[in-house]
């Protein structure tokens, strides 16, 4: 699983050759403040920072170009103005194909932007107030991060899909007085009531909102509060509104973590870092060249969303496509529809949804035509090799280079990476450390392992895009991160480095199965049983075994028109042992029609270890789980078994 696919020649003037990435990649640890202070460059400063770093792991105190101020707003769209005012922006692509989307140039999402603004400062938000955004995939869930950027009010975006409760919780943890709405969102065939469910949330403990600014957008019959409820229609206007300057430290944003482990976390944001590191690593990672459509299929309710398909592309001047669906409506062939319908050359998106289309078979792939891909991206999960081979081989025929992106909501952009121009690529592996990401491997006791080691994963110095605190719980922040190794900031994540210098992640560490002693990360597992050609997807997890400690308790969900039966189980069993060896022959399979994930489609193993353990009465937080009645239909498979 080791191998290398080479590098793609780009034909093109790229942004970092291999020994451009070695002299640069060394100048950043070597030099740290000038090197940062150059990629500050990209931005426009009303004061240009003097300083690069200051921070400190032990204690906890992290600050970036602190003496400079600037405004992301002006930086993504008004700085445009003058060269690239005709240059689209945003393109939208709405849910159902036979309705109308739209683009926007700089210079029209600069009137939109300064409307937005308008709007929100006519309800009363002034610098520093939260606002939180919950809306569905729609330029204006853009306008109104961009709107708060400019104003210099934090954003708080909430995904569209979440419940009342789910939002009540966000709205109250940071005492947000004002959101930001929609009528109504579509994804698919399914309705999402959004201002329905604002109402709702709005009713619950705790929350304090005064004014709620509602987009209309698919145009139902919505009830306005009044005096709290305002339509964004009647409250923009076009009065001048210029960028409020901030200091680099101010907040940007707050966004709760997809809440794969336990309670969502309000990870915090400074302005300054955060845009120097998406400006740079968009810039670095996407290979991005001015006339390319970029489209990365996140929602802005995740970190993904925020950074590439707002911060990153808008200030670099790319164009940016804004999807308000889903992969498979009306069919599963839609992404491809969407690439050729706007001729996307680079696209971005995750395993989960790489390993969905892959299950329909590659009739949806090749009945489109695709060339105009150039780059491809990943980012979310690990991927499984069988799924990169595919994403390579299908999808891009093996003319796009993958980058398969490693980074968190904490890091604010990509933090493991392969360069296009730059790396030769291993399907499986993240790759090498961006500039000025160092990373380390320790083991339980916190010694630094060297060479080709496995361990867990750390980071030893400061980069500009880390995230500065968790929202009113610094303590937290210490904790969560820096705690468990002293001095050290602390992924969660399970790692290998292989003898090339490349890096595996081999899952979240509290994953790591321990069989008869042996410590395996549940990936390694998931991609043996996904190399299985009748296998779509795999979730892997410990449970309590009386002679080897942990034994490994596998769900499985089939390719489309396959059925799980016990010869196919015992194959499985055969099939995984002699991909990985004995130790990890799973000790129980279950076919599941689908696996729990969390509402940006990640698996949940912790709820699905609470299940092979048979300890259905501690389930924990279910609230971030895309289908929480899978959860009923997985214990009833344990149970039959
Ligand atoms: P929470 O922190 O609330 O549990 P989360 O970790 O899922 O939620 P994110 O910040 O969105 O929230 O996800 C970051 C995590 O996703 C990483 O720590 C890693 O486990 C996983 N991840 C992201 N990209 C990759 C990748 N390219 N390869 C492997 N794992 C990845
Ligand atoms: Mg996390």
């Amino acid at each position: 699983m080791n191998g290398f696919v080479q590098r793609i020649e780009q034909n093109r003037e790229t942004h970092c050759s291999a020994e451009e990435y070695q002299h640069l990649y060394r100048r950043s640890l070597e030099q740290p403040d000038a090197f940062w202070l150059d990629q500050a460059q990209r931005l426009d400063w009303f004061e240009a920072p003097t300083k690069a770093g200051e921070w400190s792991f032990d204690p906890v105190d992290i600050r970036w170009f602190a003496d400079g101020t600037l405004n992301l707003c002006h930086n993504a769209v008004d700085r445009h103005l003058a060269e690239r005012g005709d240059t689209t922006a945003l393109i939208f692509e709405p849910d159902d194909p036979a309705d109308d989307g739209r683009k926007l140039t700089y210079s029209e999402l600069h009137s939109e932007v300064v409307g937005m603004a308008n709007a929100l400062k006519a309800m009363g938000v002034r610098k520093g107030d939260r606002v939180t955004i919950y809306m569905p995939m729609i330029v204006e869930g853009v306008l109104a991060m961009l709107a708060c950027a400019r104003i210099g009010a934090v954003h708080s975006v909430v995904f569209g899909g979440f419940s009342p409760e789910a939002l009540a919780g966000r709205l109250v943890d940071c005492e947000s007085r004002f959101v930001v709405t929609a009528d109504g969102g579509k994804r698919g065939t399914k309705p999402i009531p959004l201002k329905t469910n604002v109402d709702a949330a709005l009713e619950l403990e705790g929350v304090t909102v005064e004014k709620v600014l509602v987009v209309r957008h698919t145009a139902e019959d919505t009830a306005m509060k009044e005096g709290r409820d305002v339509w964004y229609h009647e409250a923009v206007s076009d009065a001048d509104c210029p960028c409020e300057p901030m200091k680099a430290e101010d907040p940007l944003f707050i966004l709760y973590t997809s809440g794969s482990t336990g309670k969502p976390k309000g990870v915090l944001h400074a302005t300054g870092g955060y845009g120097v590191w998406t400006a740079t690593t968009f810039h670095y990672v996407f290979d991005y060249e001015p006339g390319e459509i970029y489209w990365c299929t996140a929602d802005i309710g995740w970190v993904t969303g925020h950074s590439y398909i707002v911060y990153g592309p808008l200030i670099n001047g790319a164009t940016s496509l804004v999807f308000e669906g889903v992969p498979n409506y009306p069919d599963h062939g839609r992404l491809w529809d969407v690439v050729d319908k706007h001729g996307v050359n680079i696209l971005y998106t995750a395993p989960t949804a790489i390993r969905a289309l892959m299950r329909e078979g590659n009739g949806f792939v090749t009945s489109r035509d695709r060339s105009s891909l150039r780059l491809l991206g990943t980012v979310g999960e690990p991927i499984n090799p069988e799924a990169w081979r595919w994403y390579f081989d299908v999808v891009g025929e093996e003319r796009a280079p993958v980058v398969d992106t490693w980074w968190q909501t904490e890091t604010g952009g990509v933090m493991i990476t392969t360069l296009p121009a730059a790396h030769d690529m291993k399907p499986g592996s993240a790759g090498k450390p961006f500039f000025g990401v160092v990373l380390e491997l320790v083991d339980n006791d916190g010694e630094v392992l060297d060479g080709e080691a496995a361990g867990n994963l750390c980071i030893t110095q400061s980069w500009p895009g880390q995230a500065r605190t968790v929202y009113g719980d610094h303590d937290r922040f210490v904790q969560t991160y820096f705690s468990t190794y002293r001095g050290k900031y602390f992924t969660g994540d399970g790692c290998r480095r292989d003898e090339d210098g490349y890096y595996w992640i081999t899952g979240r560490v509290d994953d790591v199965i321990n069989v008869s002693g042996h410590r395996m990360g549940t990936a390694e597992v998931e991609s043996a049983l996904v190399l299985h050609d009748k296998v779509a997807e795999a979730a892997v997890v410990g449970y309590p075994h009386d002679i080897k400690g942990q034994g490994i308790y596998c769900y499985v969900t089939l390719n489309a028109g396959e059925e799980g039966s016990d010869a196919l189980h015992d194959e499985l069993r055969v099939h995984v042992r002699k991909e990985i060896g004995p130790i990890a022959t799973p000790d129980h399979i279950q076919f599941t029609g689908g696996l729990p994930k969390t509402r940006s489609g990640k698996i949940m193993r912790r709820i699905l270890r609470k299940i092979a353990e048979n300890d259905f009465g501690a389930l924990g937080d279910t609230s971030t789980l895309a289908d929480p009645s899978l959860v009923d239909r997985l214990i009833e498979g344990r149970q039959n078994r």
